[in-house]
């Protein structure tokens, strides 16, 4: 039987950055069927339908098979590879040539591997003098990287996945495990410590259900929630006094800036109650192991920073961290999220150096054997402003890398326009057929997962591998292996010689890692990350030299010594005013509409999981909105009939969901459809630039 496997092999899953590990069947080195890996630290033996399926959506018909090139008549031809790859550099060179060097961007993923990303990062800026791209991970975990690398002086979540079993209170804000994270949320179920799990969440999530305490805040009222309570944790008397002085700076301003916070009004304005925040503060203060948890609530806000680093402090001057069980944690979004925050290259120089510092570029450069004057001095526009720049026409070429910003992107109507503005816009994908691939000139097809190698980084930091256990369809080449081709066909081989495969990038990202708080130099290539299922970072030559043989412990967390990344070791305590929300409720638009993840079953705009008919069969193939029984009533809908949703930007239909997870006046529709960013309003968090997806002004009428 062909279906019969010889053996095993085990590999990281490619959609979340839960990261957990998928045993794969082998029948003479191509995968026949998977099964979730009962030794990886991560999942013990378990996975959500997403990895279970994760083989069968390589199979689809929509696969990208050729590269495609528009003809003059609008219709995608077939071309081989060498004419793909001439293409694409007449092109981009012939626009830089136009319209400036800087007329030409590109927007990366989440989802490929560090390798990948090192790689395209270095190519693009470093040889072919591309200096703007971002990623998709500016969509997902760019406010958690601001929020850490101010309070703590790194981009450094301090967890690891023991803690939701060691933690005897876990707080969960803008977070619904159950749905997002599904895997950490049985870990969560795993606790012996009968836990009190506290959300605070505008929807009354299947997390929120499972809780001990929900505050139902009303939306963008979590920031003034987290300083009335940490006025009253201040004001009772919990904080860790010896901790605040020994660890943190900014107290003082700390308690000056929330005892402007009257309590009462904070929790009649947020639609809670006085003593629901004051038994949130005294459950924090009087439990041992407190850990606070965040994820898209918290990060896709235009004041996301703030409210991260409000749980920051938090758990600071009550010396929640460093301990078993503790910790403020961003849970990432994607598989690789991590990866581009630290190897993308593009907003941080490679390792996460600094793009101004000389010595920094220096360092980087002679790691890479390049001259220094290659590396730009600053660092790359944010997405939004690459959008910008496509609107203002300084744009003029854009290379999209395994991502479907024309679903994705806040306020879609305008994207779709925008690139309709682009002189040549290039789409590197598994799929052919997503919404950003119908505006494409030129389409490289690609490898997807399981079908090339390297890592991925998960939310608490370990390195995960990927493994090549299916051939590629078709003509379709590993993302590594397109930017070889782009790097012969630009000129620049032989700048990149070493680059020659993912774990020869690996070894590059070693050396580029060196000293940094992220440091990997102590891992001895793929097969040691393989034999330890996985190794979180840092990982140091040292630490290898102190365990002699012995592998590196399966769980760590930061900061047990209470040192953080600042000169002084010190962590800041960072504090701001409130934001007023920017399209509040109006009589015209008079419902605030949220968006998040549906379930557990698709992923993103569903490029990938819309290929397995059975994660379709978990899921609504169409778009439905959640809208609170009392004012169906009042508008007159009823559960299943299809109605309108109307912002300033778009409109769409929907099939009514009547349900009390939303209170009245909110609506919450999943991000997975199409329709979904024709509604959201364009608006960013100032300091990380990700977008605000989960606030704007809707009114809703029956069809
Ligand atoms: Fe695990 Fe996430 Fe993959 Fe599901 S999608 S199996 S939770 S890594």
């Amino acid at each position: 039987d062909s279906m019969v496997a010889d053996t095993t092999t085990t590999a990281t899953c490619g959609y979340c950055s839960t990261g957990c590990g998928l045993r794969l069947h082998l029948r003479d080195g191509e995968a026949v069927g998977l099964t979730p890996e009962t030794q990886y630290p991560v999942n013990l033996g378990m996975a959500c339908p997403k990895g279970w399926e994760a083989l069968r959506v390589l199979d689809s018909d929509e696969r990208a098979t050729t590269p495609l090139l528009r003809d003059a008549n609008g219709k995608m031809q077939p071309i081989e590879w060498e004419a793909a790859f001439t293409t694409f550099v007449d092109k981009m060179r012939g626009v830089q040539e136009k319209h400036g060097q800087d007329s030409v961007a590109f927007l990366s993923t989440g989802q490929i591997p560090s390798e990948e990303m090192a790689f395209l990062g270095a190519l693009a800026r470093f040889g072919m003098g591309i200096r703007h791209g971002d990623g998709n991970t500016r969509q997902c975990m760019a406010t958690a990287v601001t929020a850490y690398k101010e309070s703590f002086g790194f981009d450094a979540p301090p967890f690891t996945y023991d803690d939701f079993e060691q933690s005897d209170c876990l707080i969960f804000i803008g977070a619904n495990p159950c749905i997002g994270h599904p895997i950490m949320w049985e870990r969560v179920l795993r606790n012996p410590n009968t836990p009190e799990i506290i959300v605070i969440d505008p929807r009354r999530t299947e997390t929120a259900m499972a809780a001990t305490q929900h505050l139902q805040v009303k939306p963008k009222h979590d920031l003034a929630i987290l300083y009335a309570i940490t006025k009253l944790l201040i004001d009772n008397g919990y904080v860790d006094r010896q901790f605040v002085e020994g660890h943190t700076n900014g107290f003082e301003e700390l308690c000056e800036h929330v005892s402007q916070f009257d309590v009462d009004t904070v929790a009649h304005a947020a639609g809670v109650s006085v003593g629901s925040l004051e038994q949130v503060a005294h459950t924090i203060g009087t439990r041992k192991a407190v850990s606070l948890w965040w994820t898209m609530g918290v990060n896709q806000s235009y004041e996301g920073t703030r409210t991260a680093q409000a749980m920051i402090n938090i758990a600071l001057i009550t010396g929640n961290i460093g301990r078993p069980g503790t910790g403020a944690n961003s849970i990432t979004g994607q598989c690789n999220a991590m990866g581009s925050r630290l190897w993308s290259g593009t907003t941080n120089l490679l390792g996460h150096h600094s793009f101004a510092s000389e010595q920094d570029r220096q360092k980087v450069a002679d790691v890479l054997g390049f001259d220094s004057e290659c590396i730009p001095t600053t660092s790359s526009w944010r997405y939004d402003r690459i959008i910008e720049g496509v609107r203002n026409g300084e744009i003029k070429a854009l290379w999209v890398i395994a991502t479907n910003p024309a679903h994705s992107w806040i306020d879609q109507a305008d994207v779709k326009e925008l690139f309709g503005k682009l002189d040549f816009l290039v789409v590197q994908d598994m799929y052919d057929t997503t919404e950003t691939a119908e505006h494409a000139d030129l389409i490289f097809p690609t490898a997807g997962w399981g079908e090339k190698e390297g890592t991925f980084i998960n939310s608490e930091r370990r390195y995960g591998l990927l493994k090549k256990v299916r051939r590629a369809p078709g003509q379709a080449l590993s993302d590594f292996q397109i930017l070889r081709g782009i790097a012969h066909y630009w000129g620049v081989g032989e700048q990149f010689a070493e680059w020659t495969d993912p774990e020869a990038v690996f070894r590059i990202m070693q050396r580029a890692s060196r000293g940094q708080p992220c440091d990997i130099t102590g891992i001895d290539g793929y097969a040691h990350i393989d034999r330890c299922g996985g190794i979180q970072w840092p990982w140091t030559e040292a630490d290898a030299a102190a365990t002699g043989s012995s592998e590196p412990p399966q769980q760590r967390r930061l900061f047990e010594d209470g040192r953080f990344f600042y000169d002084d070791g010190k962590a800041k305590l960072i504090v701001d005013d409130i934001t007023p929300m920017p399209e509040p409720p109006t009589q015209k638009y008079p419902v605030t509409l949220l968006t998040g993840r549906g379930t557990v079953s698709q992923w993103h705009t569903q490029t990938r999981t819309k290929q397995s008919p059975v994660l379709g069969m978990l899921y609504p193939q169409e778009a439905y909105v959640e809208i609170n029984p009392v004012d169906a009533d009042e508008w007159e809908i009823v559960h299943g009939d299809t109605v309108t949703i109307e912002s300033r930007r778009g409109k769409i239909e929907a099939n009514a969901c009547v349900t009390a997870t939303v209170r009245r006046g909110q609506a919450f529709i999943p991000m997975h459809y199409a329709e979904t960013n024709q509604l959201t309003l364009s608006h960013f968090d100032p300091h990380s630039g990700q977008p605000s997806y989960k606030d704007c002004a809707v009114r809703i009428t029956p069809k």
